[in-house]
């Protein structure tokens, strides 16, 4: 059968799937009622999405090398550099308005005062970093010793226990900071180097190719593992009583993140890319779904190029380059999350805050967003440096842990949505050179081949 069948056939799978989703809530509610599943069996129920996120997380490595290679080779290194800063301009405007709005929501809500939790452990977390530490360890990161040890990097893994307690682990993760600084370089340099540089191009540029249709496959199982997942997330959680506990500071949370997705970067993209921001968010979705079930930015970089290039019609170039930076540095979900539970701690404690404490937070807070690696709990642990700034107690991390998982997805959701954004807004800045490399070149830059 022609490609033709097998897309036709995909896409009637995979939709009729996602319309079976409340099934698959069902299947986890009903399961969760009538059956009496031993921990053993719990874990089997998650399997299929295990092996989704094992299928996504092995495919980024060759996704964000070749990308950023053949994307910064293509483009004169005067306009990457200009791209590159439109990037970072964008990415921390954009955390900065998340982490306003986070702190106004909060100020005004004020989940933390008069609220009980009584039943929250106060104890389990034995804070080393600092401030100064975790900017030093960010930077060191983007100058990897070994390249071959930057591929399994030890990371800090977040494992939540069911009391509560934080617990870290060292696990093989890849540095993916280390990586992109080092593409970055390469791919500058084998730009420069016209006709001898063609055959590592030609090289990398098929590898993408390659990648990108490995995702597509992994696109064909993802109806499968995601729904599995959320079947085995809700056999699994045991304590639902904490989310009526902790729940105007959920609401504080959320709620932020409802108005940045939908008020303030629409607004934005609406100023500057003048289309229709919801659109654009619709045709991200099977992004957003993967965000919302894996809660890793990282892990849903795949499904992000392809929701953004092939729905979105966002030129290559551009994706090349600003989404794997953005997954990694541009998480405006998680800073307005820092800041508002930073703020919610200050005032369980009774703890009054002058302005020079809010904007050491605001600070912070994008400080940590940025160094926090786009992995699951990954805000949790950089949560630390806001609580440490401002002088308050770095173990009361323990009270929010318990929401985590939850909030972790959500907030997941919104950074994947400001990266995706990211690429419109810099695409419709960069249209003048994009346009110019069209006119000089006589190849076609986005595919040199
Ligand atoms: N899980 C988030 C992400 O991957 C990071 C965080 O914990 O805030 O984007």
């Amino acid at each position: 059968p022609g490609q033709d069948f097998w897309e036709a056939h995909v896409r009637l799978w995979r939709g009729g799937l996602r319309r079976h989703r409340l099934l698959w809530i069902s299947v986890g509610v009903l399961v969760r009622e009538y059956a009496t599943l031993s921990n053993l069996d719990k874990k089997y129920f998650g399997f299929p999405g295990e092996i989704l996120m094992r299928m996504l997380k092995l495919v980024i490595l060759p996704l964000i090398v070749s990308s950023m290679i053949t994307g910064v080779a293509a483009l004169d290194s005067e306009v990457s550099g200009k791209i590159g800063l439109r990037a970072v301009i964008y990415y921390f405007s954009t955390t900065i308005i998340a982490v306003i709005l986070g702190i106004i929501l909060v100020m005004t809500i004020k989940p933390g005062i008069s609220q009980t939790t009584e039943h929250i452990d106060r104890t389990g977390i034995t804070p080393n970093d600092t401030t100064v530490d975790t900017l030093l360890d960010l930077i060191r990161n983007m100058f990897p010793e070994n390249l071959v040890q930057a591929c399994f990097q030890q990371v800090i893994v977040v494992n939540i226990t069911k009391d509560y307690k934080i617990v870290g682990s060292y696990s093989d993760g890849i540095n993916v900071l280390g990586i992109i600084v080092f593409c970055v370089a390469f791919g500058l340099v084998v730009g420069k180097m016209g006709e001898k540089g063609r055959i590592l191009l030609e090289f990398f540029d098929a590898l993408n190719e390659a990648t990108m249709r490995l995702v597509q496959l992994i696109m064909w199982y993802m109806p499968v593992g995601i729904l599995f997942l959320i079947a085995a997330k809700i056999i699994e959680v045991e304590d639902w009583e904490i989310f009526r506990k902790m729940g105007l500071y959920m609401v504080t949370v959320l709620s932020g993140l409802a108005i940045h997705a939908t008020v303030s970067l629409p607004l934005l993209f609406f100023i500057i890319v003048r289309k229709n921001p919801y659109t654009f968010t619709l045709g991200m979705a099977q992004a957003l779904v993967t965000a919302l079930m894996i809660s890793s930015s990282s892990a849903t970089l795949p499904v992000t190029f392809q929701c953004a290039e092939e729905n979105n019609n966002i030129d290559k170039r551009i994706t090349r380059f600003v989404l794997p930076v953005g997954a990694t540095i541009n998480m405006d979900g998680t800073a307005l999350y820092e800041a508002v539970a930073a703020i919610f701690i200050a005032q369980l404690n009774d703890y009054s805050l002058d302005v020079g404490q809010i904007v050491t937070i605001s600070i912070t807070a994008t400080v940590a967003s940025i160094g926090a690696a786009g992995v699951p709990n990954a805000g949790l642990v950089t949560m630390v440096i806001v609580l440490t700034a401002v002088g308050l107690p770095a173990n009361d991390v323990t009270l929010i842990v318990a929401v985590d998982w939850l909030l972790d997805r959500f907030r997941t959701m919104i950074n994947v949505l400001g990266d995706a954004y990211g690429a419109a807004i810099v695409q419709k800045l960069s249209k003048r050179e994009l346009e110019r490399m069209d006119l000089i070149s006589d190849v076609d830059v986005a595919n040199p081949f």
